[in-house]
């Protein structure tokens, strides 16, 4: 396996438009060479046609793509030296998987001795030597992928872009393609731009993560920046499951506020400039709560509720806990030995850290 220098891509105020319908609106980021980077979003936030203009399949209505530095406006998409695997960019069903695999160097006129070479050498990355003359409707949906994922890397390309490569294959295929698709990676040094709906994919794979809604980008961040500090509510809600409770900023100190709620005092991390009297969203994620049996010493929040439902679903409980005038909150609680069993109908003390609460903006109704 030969390292790459994995090429750096920017994009400057991009945008596309079909029509009246804004694909991609103002969407600007950098990524360096050598990230793994994942384009993360609900169904027609903008993702694909980002995708595409990046290959130079859609020509862009404003704004600029730089790859290593350079615009690649006026470059034609089989001149921008791009790997791709998309769902839809199937193999050649009359080819072998050598000739698959052989295909990009022979566009580029390799002669038979280096082409020999470096489909032995995809081949091999890809755990499918000795395939060479099978066809692929003699491979398994897995194998298939990693046939063109041996084609989009065989001609060294700095950067690979590719959209919901295993979003045909079961779970447990998925799960382990994931971890070799990244190792492969990482061993080669290429810049990957990544197209995924699946959330946990986007988590498990990514150095960082670009959240897209409604043609936007609404946040860009390591995996970690996502889940752990969302800048607002779509965010929070789209990673993971939240536990979001309104009310009203009371004080603020540096990145810290307070607010009331239920006749408590709540303290979280403030996610951006908020003054008193603000209208705001305190966000917990429902693993970071447990159920207090101590007296309040005033360093974790709290709020006491009803259990509604304790459901047993093997790793955790998942604990759902009514509160007065509010929604019901949801906890995850551990289920190993020794902890405390919670039932229906039970009155419980919730807690959890303020390093554990973000508070947020609330979202404009
Ligand atoms: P998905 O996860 O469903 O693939 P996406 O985030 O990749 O969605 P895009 O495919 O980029 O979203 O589409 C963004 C928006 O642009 C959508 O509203 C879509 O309907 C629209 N769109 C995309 N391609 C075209 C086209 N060729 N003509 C008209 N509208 C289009």
């Amino acid at each position: 396996m030969t390292t790459i220098k994995g090429a750096s891509v920017r994009c400057e105020n991009l945008q596309k438009a079909f029509g009246t319908v804004k694909a991609v609106d103002d969407v600007s980021f950098d990524i360096s060479g050598g990230e793994f980077i994942t384009l993360l979003g609900p169904s027609g936030s903008g993702k694909t046609t980002t995708l595409m203009m990046i290959a130079g399949f859609e020509v862009p209505t404003g704004g600029d793509i730089l790859i290593n530095d350079t615009s690649v406006a006026t470059v034609q998409p089989r001149s921008r030296n791009i790997g791709m695997i998309f769902q839809n960019y199937a193999l050649f069903p009359h080819m072998s998987v050598y000739q698959n695999v052989a295909f990009p160097l022979r566009m580029r006129g390799r002669d038979e001795e280096e082409t020999r070479r470096r489909v032995r050498v995809a081949l091999e990355t890809v755990g499918l030597t000795g395939y060479d003359s099978r066809f692929p409707r003699q491979l398994s949906g897995g194998q298939q992928q990693r046939v063109a994922f041996a084609r989009a890397i065989v001609f060294d390309a700095p950067l690979l872009l590719m959209d919901e490569p295993l979003g045909a294959l079961d779970k447990q295929l998925r799960q382990k393609l994931q971890i070799e698709v990244k190792r492969i990676q990482r061993d080669l040094g290429v810049t990957v731009i990544y197209v995924t709906h699946d959330q946990e994919e986007a988590l498990v794979m990514s150095d960082r993560v670009i959240l897209m809604n409604e043609a936007r980008i609404a946040q860009m961040g390591t995996p970690s920046d996502l889940y752990d500090r969302p800048v607002d509510s779509f965010v929070a809600s789209f990673l993971g499951e939240s536990n979001m409770l309104e009310g009203k900023i009371e004080q603020v100190s540096a990145n810290e506020g307070s607010m009331m709620l239920n006749g408590n005092k709540m303290v979280g991390q403030l996610a951006g400039q908020f003054s008193a009297g603000d209208d705001a969203l305190i966000v917990v994620r429902p693993e970071k709560m447990w159920f207090a049996d101590d007296e309040n010493d005033g360093r974790t929040n709290r709020l006491s509720g009803r259990v509604i439902e304790a459901i047993y679903v093997g790793d955790h409980h998942r604990v759902v806990v009514g509160l007065d005038g509010r929604e019901p909150l949801i906890v995850k609680h551990p289920t190993q030995f020794g902890q405390r069993q919670v039932s229906p109908g039970e009155t419980v003390e919730l807690a959890w850290h303020p390093a554990d609460t973000r508070i947020l903006r609330a979202p404009v109704s």
